[in-house]
C-alpha cells in the first residue's frame, strides 16, 4: 500500500452515520493497546480520536503492521467504517464507531518522547515542555486554545469590518513610542551608529492614519515591550488596536463594547450585558485599583472619619502624615482566620510597600478583638465598616499610595482563597476619567510628571487651562480602560488633535522644544497639517484569550511564548550573533572584548 495517500476525513469526523464508508485516515498514534490477537489504535489529529481496530476481519499481514506501531508514530490507516460491536465510548465524539483497518502504515516514528502530550501531565517541567513546544501543543487544551483564539480574530475582523473599518499595517522597525516600557531596539546596518525601536504600539501611526483620511482604522498588531515579565505579560503581545475619525469618548466606547459583545458571543457564546462605568476616582477609593474586580463585593471602606483623633500608634501616625486608614470587612472569618494567615496577608501587603495591617475579630457577642481593639472607639470603627458578628475586619493605616494597592490585592487574594470569586462570570466595567498626569517621586531638577495613559492623550476639555499649572494631578483625561474579572483587557483615549495642546502637554511632562522635535517632530507636523479630532483604543488580546479559555498563564495562549527570562527555549534566542554581523553593525558587545 503506498503511503501518504489523500486522506478521506478528519480524525473527528465519523459517526455511525458513515457505517460502511471506506476511509483513510492519517494522524499521532495517541494510544496502542494490544491484546493478542486484536489491535486497537487510537488516532489523533486536531480535530479528535479514532479508534482503528486490526483484527481477524483485517487481511493477513497488517496485525503484524499494527503491532510495530508506537505511541506518537505518525500513521495511515486504511478501512472500513463500522459500528463498534459493544457500547459506543461515550468519551470519544466518534465513539459510535471504529474503523476496521485495511491496512496501517507507519509515516513516521519518534524518538521516545520527553513527555507525553496529554493534558494530564501539564506539570511536567515546564522549561521541556517549551523546549520541546511542539508536542506541548498537541496537548489538547492547547490546541483549543489557538483555536479558540482563531475565533477571536475572525470575530473581531468580521465585526470591524462590519463597522465601516479597514485593517493596516503599521511598521515593526520605527522610532521610539512612549508608552511608558523600555524599547526593544534594532541597530541599522545603513546607518552606522542608528538603530530602529520595535513599537510598543502603533500608536502615533494609527493617529497619523487619520491625518491621512483612514477614518476608521484597526489592526490586529505585534507590540514588543522590554519589562519585567509575568503570568500576564510577554516582550511580544497582541492587540487589537483601534482608532477612529471625528470620534467622542461615546464613539470608541460603543465600538469597543461591540468588539467585546461579538468575541465573547463568538468565542464561548455568552451574551455581555450593559457595561457600568465607574470613575477612577471611585475606583481607588472602592476597590484600590484601577482595574478593580467587580464579581464579588467585600469594598474598600474609608475609615479616616471613623477614627479622627485617635492617638492609637499606627493610626495616629497615619492621620499626622495626611495619610489614609481604610479597611474592609471579610465576612464570617473571624473564626476560621488563623494567626498564620493574618501574618500570610501582612507578608501579602509588603509587597506593595504596606509595613503592617490591623485587623479585628468581632465574636458573636459583637466585641472587637485583636489589634483594632485598641481604637479608643471601636464601636464607631465597626459601624463604619458596616461589620456584622463573626466577621474580620482588615484595616491599613499609612500613605494612600501604598494603603489602595496594598489592600486592593489584598481584597483579591482573600476572595480568592476564600473561594468568593465566583466561577463562569464575566464582570466587565469601564474606568473613566483617569488623571492625565502622574506625579514621580522625582529628585529636584528630575522630571517631575509622566503621563498616566501616553502623551497624546487629551485632557477633558474643562481642565486645558490647568496644564503647567499647580493643579497638574487634577488634569482629568478623556481616557477609558474596560477591565474584566479584574483585568485591564482594553484601554484607550480621544487624542489631542491641535499641535499647540500638545506642545503644551509635552511642555507640562518636562519636554523642552528640542527634544519635542527630535522624538516626536513628525506627529507635531502631522497635527499641524489638518488633524481631524479622533480617537482609539487598543484590546490587550492576549489577556482576553486567557480570561475566555480560564488560562492562568499567558503562555497558555499564544504558540511560541517566551519564557519569564524572555527566552524562547525551542529556537534558543536570544543567542550571540555572527561577530561579523556585528561588525557591519557597527555594534560591539561589551562582554566580548
Ligand atoms: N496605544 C495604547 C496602548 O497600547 C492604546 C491606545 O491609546 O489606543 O495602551
Amino acid at each position: 500500500m503506498l503511503a501518504n495517500a489523500r486522506r478521506t476525513h478528519t480524525c473527528g469526523e465519523l459517526r455511525a452515520a458513515h457505517e460502511g464508508t471506506t476511509v483513510i485516515l492519517q494522524g499521532w498514534t495517541q494510544a496502542v493497546r494490544d491484546a493478542g490477537g486484536v489491535v486497537f489504535l487510537v488516532l489523533r489529529d486536531r480535530h479528535g480520536t479514532t479508534q482503528i481496530t486490526i483484527d481477524e476481519r483485517s487481511p493477513a499481514g497488517v496485525l503484524q503492521a499494527a503491532k510495530d506501531v508506537h505511541s506518537e508514530y505518525v500513521v495511515e490507516a486504511h478501512g472500513v467504517v463500522q459500528k463498534r460491536a459493544g457500547s459506543a465510548n461515550a468519551k470519544m465524539a466518534t465513539g459510535e464507531i471504529e474503523v476496521v483497518a485495511t491496512s496501517v502504515v507507519i509515516l513516521s516514528k519518534t524518538r521516545p518522547l520527553p513527555f507525553p502530550p496529554s493534558d494530564e501531565n501539564v506539570d511536567a517541567n515546564e522549561e521541556t515542555r517549551l523546549k520541546y513546544r511542539y508536542i506541548d501543543l498537541r496537548r489538547p487544551k492547547l490546541q483549543a486554545n489557538l483555536a479558540l483564539r482563531h475565533k477571536a480574530y475572525m470575530a473581531t475582523r468580521t465585526y470591524l469590518d462590519g463597522e465601516g473599518f479597514m485593517e493596516v499595517e503599521t511598521p515593526i522597525l520605527t522610532k521610539a513610542t512612549p508608552e511608558g516600557a523600555r524599547d526593544y531596539l534594532v541597530p541599522s546596518r545603513v546607518h552606522a551608529g542608528q538603530w530602529y525601536a520595535l513599537p510598543q504600539s502603533p500608536q502615533i501611526f494609527k493617529q497619523i492614519l487619520m491625518i491621512a483620511g483612514a477614518d476608521r482604522y484597526f489592526q490586529i498588531c505585534r507590540c514588543f515591550r522590554d519589562e519585567d515579565l509575568r503570568l500576564d505579560r510577554q516582550p511580544e503581545f497582541t492587540q487589537i488596536d483601534l482608532e477612529i475619525s471625528f470620534a467622542v469618548r461615546e464613539t470608541v466606547m460603543e465600538v469597543a463594547e461591540g468588539v467585546v459583545r461579538s468575541l465573547w458571543s463568538r468565542c464561548v457564546g455568552y451574551d455581555v450585558p450593559a457595561i457600568p462605568r465607574i470613575s477612577y476616582d471611585d475606583a481607588m477609593r472602592r476597590f484600590g485599583v484601577d482595574a478593580p474586580d467587580t464579581r464579588f463585593a467585600m469594598e474598600l471602606v474609608e475609615l479616616n472619619a471613623a477614627v479622627a483623633g485617635s492617638a492609637f500608634g499606627p493610626v495616629k501616625a497615619a492621620l499626622d502624615a495626611n495619610g489614609l486608614v481604610k479597611g474592609f470587612v471579610v465576612p464570617g472569618a473571624a473564626e476560621g482566620t488563623s494567626r498564620k494567615a493574618l501574618d500570610g496577608y501582612t507578608e501579602f501587603v509588603k509587597a506593595y510597600k504596606l509595613t503592617g495591617l490591623l485587623w479585628g475579630k468581632l465574636d458573636a457577642a459583637g466585641t472587637l478583638t485583636g489589634p483594632l481593639s485598641k481604637l479608643e472607639n471601636p464601636a464607631a470603627l465597626v459601624s463604619a465598616m458596616g461589620a456584622n458578628p463573626g466577621d474580620l475586619l482588615i484595616v491599613a493605616a499609612g500613605n494612600a499610595g501604598h494603603v489602595n494597592p496594598g489592600l486592593g490585592k489584598l481584597r483579591i487574594h482573600v476572595a480568592k482563597e476564600r473561594g468568593m470569586v465566583p466561577a463562569g462570570v464575566y464582570s466587565f466595567v469601564w474606568v473613566i476619567d483617569f488623571p492625565m498626569f502622574e506625579k514621580l517621586e522625582a529628585a529636584p531638577g528630575e522630571r517631575e510628571w509622566q503621563a498616566m495613559h501616553h502623551p497624546f492623550t487629551s485632557p477633558r476639555p474643562q481642565h486645558m487651562d490647568w496644564l503647567g499649572t499647580d493643579k497638574m494631578a487634577d488634569v482629568r483625561a478623556d481616557a477609558y480602560d474596560i477591565v474584566c474579572n479584574g483585568s485591564e483587557i482594553g484601554g484607550g483615549s480621544i487624542r489631542i488633535h491641535r499641535e499647540e495642546i500638545q506642545q503644551q502637554v509635552f511642555t507640562a511632562l518636562g519636554l523642552g522644544p528640542d527634544e519635542q522635535r527630535d522624538k516626536f517632530g513628525f506627529l507635531l507636523d502631522a497635527l499641524a497639517n489638518g488633524a481631524p479630532p479622533h480617537g482609539g483604543l487598543a484590546f490587550g488580546l492576549d489577556r482576553i484569550i486567557m480570561i475566555l479559555t480560564g488560562s492562568e498563564s499567558i503562555r497558555d495562549v499564544i504558540a511560541f511564548p517566551k519564557t519569564a527570562r524572555a527566552q524562547d527555549l525551542m529556537s534558543g534566542s536570544p543567542s550571540k550573533p555572527d561577530p561579523a554581523a556585528l561588525v557591519e553593525l557597527h555594534v560591539r558587545n561589551t562582554d566580548t572584548p
